[in-house]
This record gives structure tokens, sequence and C-alpha cells, in this order.
């Protein structure tokens, strides 16, 4: 596992500091990520909601996890793994205008090392699992709002 750099924090985001950008990628070398279902490359956020029993958090009722997805600007299909077994892949894109980073995007990739900047605030910790070349992350020390999901 990748040595975590940077403190990161767990305070609520405000609603009023969401964003609703599209990420915004470095596209110097970049080849289109495309769905899979039907070929379409504009993808728009989505969410999808997961239910945990009160008897396994152990809180007083159930608890609503959201988790930011991205669909498929045509026929809606989920591409959780957008990023997912790139090899190549190296570096981490640019980040900017990303809040949260989806479920496995940058799985199995050959990154070394991964940036989080200031904007990022949450990203599941399966974001780069299977990434065997990565050995640090780096978060921003301006970005106090970070936290794992
Ligand atoms: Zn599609």
């Amino acid at each position: 596992m990748a040595n975590i750099i940077g403190k990161g924090g767990n305070k609520p985001q405000k609603a009023s500091e969401q964003s609703t950008q599209q990420p915004k990628l470095d596209l110097g070398k970049s080849t289109p990520i495309v769905c899979a279902h039907c070929g379409y490359d504009v993808f728009i956020d989505g969410s999808k909601f997961r239910k945990l029993s009160k008897l396994i958090t152990g809180t007083p009722q159930d608890v609503i996890v959201p988790i930011e997805v991205m669909m498929c600007g045509n026929c809606g299909e989920i591409c959780e793994g957008a990023f997912s077994d790139c090899i190549g892949l190296t570096n981490l894109p640019t980040l900017t205008g990303v809040n949260t980073i989806g479920k496995f995007a940058f799985s199995g990739t050959g990154l070394t090392s991964a940036s989080i900047p200031d904007n990022v605030i949450t990203f599941d910790m399966n974001v780069f699992s299977g990434c065997e070349s990565l050995t640090n992350i780096e978060i921003s020390e301006d970005n106090d709002t970070f936290s794992f999901d």
C-alpha cells in the first residue's frame, strides 16, 4: 500500500462549495474515453445511493451513502471504472475542477505517484487499487477538506 503524505481532513463539505463542473483533464497526450456501451464521449454526473443497515452502522437509523458516478450522456451507462486497467497511465491527469474521484477511477494503472490538489474533497480508497507502481500519494498542504470514503 502506498504511503500517504499530507494531512487531509474530515470537515463536512458545504453545499455552497460543491461544484458541478466536469473534470478538466490535460488533453495534451490524451485519448478520449468513450462509453463502453455506445461509444459516446460525453459523460454526466450522477449519484448512486447505498443504504447501510443500522444493524451494521450502530446508528439509530439506517444510513444512506451517496456515491458519485459518471454516466454516459447518451445511453446513461454508468462508467465507474473509466480509467481502470490503463497501465500506460503513469501521470495523474490534471484534476482541475474535480471534487470527487470516482470508484476505481485509476485502479490498475501504472501511476507512480499521485498528487491530490486543493479542490479534490473526497475519493474512495479503491481509486488507486491495484496500482502496483504507486508509492506515494501526496495531499496538498492547503487541502483541509479531503477525506477518504
Ligand atoms: Zn453510452
